[in-house]
């Protein structure tokens, strides 16, 4: 066992009155000529002090390869990433994508373009052509760094639709030729913290994904929780398990813990139970970030596998992104010693707002209390006469299941949905930001997840748009009509199911269904695509035309139906 380590919030109630976000910004650097910005404090400083040679990517390939980054190193070739976008002309505040696997190339491209001032914008590899059709062109993606055999199969048949990309990186020999050729040195232009820096799509129940800007003036926050929260110490070996494509692999997969000059483990490969817990043991991990999906697959695979490895190296399990069943958490007290600390945010709050922090004790179930600086709350919402501006809002006891909504004015909340102001307007109301999900608070200030007030679907910690799917299905000549709902899976928390209604004269018989899952499966990719599909002679709709998702739910899982015309809301 290591020597304990005291954690460096031991009293959350006094730290939620004294924390003040002007004493989290003056933790961090600020830019020599003025301003702050994201790569400065997650690379430049360390790489100017005494933690220069310290490893801040610990790279290992999905094949066996393996490469150390040092902070110098890596602020070397983001340099070189921001120096290449100033050759190629592009100007800041455009945006760059990646769709990279988890490569060392993937983490200078981050930091190069949050350099230069551009937008950086990461995109999920798991995703196929429509995915990154839709939100290259959402974004106006100037630059994207891919890989070849990505772009090959997933961005060259969409390519002619996509006339404002200008420039495409390719990782291998064309990033050798252009930004290894670059100069490893880039003085940062004053950055204002409201410069825009990071694009994270995420998906509402209608219409297109929604792109959340944050700022760099994000980058408080991500540093106060990666201290707070997650509890990083100087020598700490950090692993952040997601990709990212997902706002947490960016935020704290990148961002927070460079900030706190930590050394992140960066693994290429996919889930794997054995490989994990081998990498666990060989880095010697103490603070580990995963999800509940890889934690349930882990305890599928046995207990008996995570004994023979040893991982006593592990101070702080975390977990974010979906419900954490309690057993869950048991089960990491009884393998790792530990139990998981689950915890609470969402692409648009930038960083973790509800946590059981380490000097906590986790109540199995719940997603734990307000970090320091955030207040949050419990609201009913009663729409107003001029939608949810007009809303009112009002705020519930202890023990009541309403909305859970948060106090606006921390550093990494979203400053607005890309070209969608009204959008943006709505989250808001009565002094609050609404998350959209339904939570309740105990007597003791613990928060518990109850669902969400929407249709979106959370599949394996994907966050998927219906209608992205749906719209997607409805392109086979063979569909009319489709819904999607998710149905309850006991590893990915929910799969995706699509009910489909074919055109007059159609066979809707076993091969058109194999037909249909392929054709959704190719255009969506494995991470968005349904898992089945049923073929329904109708669709329930309101009155108004809108699709009843609800009730599909409701039916296929046994629920009363009576609930619906108060769940029948979300827009
Ligand atoms: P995303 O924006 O993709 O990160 O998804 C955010 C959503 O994931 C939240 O609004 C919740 O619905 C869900 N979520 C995130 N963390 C948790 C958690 N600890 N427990 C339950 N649901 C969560």
């Amino acid at each position: 066992m290591t020597a304990p380590v005291a954690p460096n919030l031991r009293d959350l109630d006094e730290a939620r009155r004294t924390f003040r976000w002007a004493d989290a910004r003056a933790a961090l650097d600020g830019l020599p000529g003025g301003g702050l910005n994201i790569a400065h404090e997650a690379v430049d400083r360390h790489a100017r002090g005494p933690r220069a040679e310290v490893v801040a990517l610990r790279w290992r390939g999905k094949a066996g390869a393996a490469r150390d980054v040092t902070y110098a190193a890596l602020a070397a070739s983001s340099s070189q990433f921001a120096a290449t976008l100033r050759a190629l002309g592009v100007a800041p505040g455009e945006v760059v994508f990646a769709l990279c696997p988890r490569v060392p190339e993937l983490y200078a491209a981050a930091l190069g373009t949050l350099k230069h001032r551009a937008v950086f914008s990461p995109l999920f590899p798991a995703f196929g052509p429509e995915p990154i059709a839709t939100r290259l062109h959402l974004g106006d993606g100037r630059v994207l760094v891919t890989t070849p055999a990505l772009y090959e199969r997933k961005v060259a048949p969409i390519r002619d639709r996509l006339p404002g990309l200008r420039h495409v990186i390719l990782v291998g020999d064309d990033w050798d030729r252009t930004v290894g050729a670059a100069p490893t040195t880039y003085e940062i232009a004053p950055t204002d913290p409201e410069t825009p820096a990071l694009l994270h799509f995420t998906s509402g129940t209608t219409g297109r994904p929604k792109g959340a800007l944050h700022v760099h003036g994000a980058v408080v926050a991500h540093h106060a929780t990666g201290r707070l929260v997650l509890d990083l110490h100087d020598d700490d070996v950090f692993w952040c398990t997601a990709d990212p494509g997902w706002v947490t692999g960016t935020s704290y997969g990148i961002i927070a813990p460079l900030t706190c000059g930590v050394t992140c483990v960066v693994d290429e490969g996919e889930f794997l139970a054995e490989r994990w817990y081998q990498l666990l043991e060989r880095e010697r991990v103490t603070v580990w970030y995963t999800a509940p999906t890889a934690i349930r697959m882990l305890m599928k695979a046995g207990a008996e596998l995570a004994r023979r490895h040893d991982l006593s190296a592990v101070r702080l399990a975390a977990s974010v992104g979906e419900p954490l069943n309690p057993e869950a958490v048991v089960w990491g007290a009884q393998v790792l010693g530990r139990p998981f600390h689950d915890n609470w945010w969402q692409t648009e709050t930038g960083g973790i707002m509800i946590a059981n922090l380490a000097c906590m004790d986790v109540r199995p179930g719940s997603m734990g209390k307000p970090v320091p600086g955030i207040d949050a709350g419990i609201v009913a919402v009663e729409p107003g006469e001029a939608g949810a501006a007009g809303a009112v809002v009002r705020e519930l006891g202890p023990d009541q299941v309403g909305q859970l909504a948060l106090r606006p004015g921390w550093p990494s909340m979203f400053r607005g949905y890309l070209h969608e102001d009204e959008r943006y307007r709505k989250c808001f109301a009565g002094g609050w930001y609404l998350t959209g999900d339904l939570a309740r608070r105990d007597a003791d200030g613990y928060y518990w997840f109850v669902g969400r007030a929407d249709d979106v679907i959370k599949s394996a910690g994907h966050l998927i748009g219906p209608f992205e799917v749906e719209s997607a299905l409805l392109e086979h000549p063979a569909v009319v009509e489709a819904a999607v709902i998710g149905v309850p899976d006991p590893i990915a928390g929910d799969v995706i199911k699509a009910f489909v209604t074919v055109r007059p004269g159609v066979t809707a018989d076993a091969a058109l269904n194999s037909e249909l899952l392929g054709f959704a499966r190719k255009r969506l990719g494995p991470a968005v695509a349904p898992r089945s599909i049923v073929f329904a002679p109708e669709l329930p709709r309101t009155r108004s035309g809108k699709l009843m998702r609800r009730l599909l739910r409701a039916r296929e899982l046994g629920l009363p139906e009576g609930d619906l015309s108060t769940l029948e809301s979300s827009s």
